[in-house]
């Protein structure tokens, strides 16, 4: 079984001002829950011109203003870009902080600075990599940053799986998955949050493995971008399921 690739720094550990419950300890236990499976891989800071196709300027220089979350900000949407890249070639997970679908063209909110998997997906577009890409959401929130960027773009399509059961999330799921091949690359917010201690209260620890052996199975191009998930106690088990059945569905 090949292992992951796993966009990942340290300075995701690092603490900034953010809720109570988005600590650095999310990103460090699921650390350890994927290390035997992964192939960790130092990302770059991304620069100003890679935010600007997906923020205004006026948000880029909100962020600045604080120095130490914008050096990680930029650092987390590196961590996506280059998962991003990876997956022309094999599909990577991002463990990054911090998280990024509530952060739109004009506004951020709800723990993210700068949008990683839309700063990703529009790095690739602009060098001429793809053209058209879905975001699937699988995250319980709503991706409003995500679909605030992308708003007047024909060419990237958000894909929410808003589930009120588990077995309406599958629903959901297959049918956001089932058009994947006309596509150049399939992203993928992945949130656990939807775990059924978590406050979506819907999936078992076990659902997230088959997530991921469906979603490996919708296309050849897809990467992962870490968003949300706070119930501590399972989080790393939850996650570790996901790549779980993407190695299972690609060997
Ligand atoms: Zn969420």
């Amino acid at each position: 079984m090949r292992s992951m690739p796993v966009p990942y720094s340290d300075l995701f550990l690092t603490e900034y001002a953010t809720i109570d419950c988005e600590f650095p300890h999310r990103v460090a236990d699921i650390y350890l829950a994927i290390s035997s499976i992964s192939e960790f891989i130092e990302p770059e800071p991304v620069d100003v011109e890679d935010l600007l196709p997906c923020h205004s300027t006026s948000l880029v220089e909100s962020v600045q203003n604080h120095p130490e979350v914008f050096q990680i900000a930029v650092l987390s949407a590196g961590g996506a870009v280059k998962a991003a890249e990876i997956a022309l070639y094999w599909s990577p997970f991002a463990l990054i902080r911090p998280l990024g679908y509530h952060a739109g063209i004009d506004f951020n909110g709800g723990f993210c600075f700068f949008n990683n998997i839309a700063v990703a997906i529009r790095k690739l577009v602009v060098s001429g990599l793809i053209k058209k890409a879905p975001i699937v959401d699988i995250d319980l929130h709503y991706g409003n940053g995500t679909v605030d960027i992308f708003r007047n773009d024909p060419d990237v399509t958000f894909r929410n799986i808003s589930g009120h059961s588990r077995e309406n999330f599958f629903t959901q799921f297959e049918a956001a998955i089932e058009d994947a091949e006309g596509f150049d690359i399939v992203a993928c917010s992945a949130g656990f949050d939807t775990y059924m201690h978590d406050w979506g209260q819907l999936l078992l620890a076990s659902d997230f493995k088959t997530v991921g052996a469906r979603i490996a199975s919708c296309h050849k191009r897809i990467f992962s971008v870490f968003e949300g998930g706070y119930y501590l106690q399972d989080l790393g088990k939850n996650v570790r399921a996901y790549p779980d059945g993407f190695l299972e569905a690609c060997s």
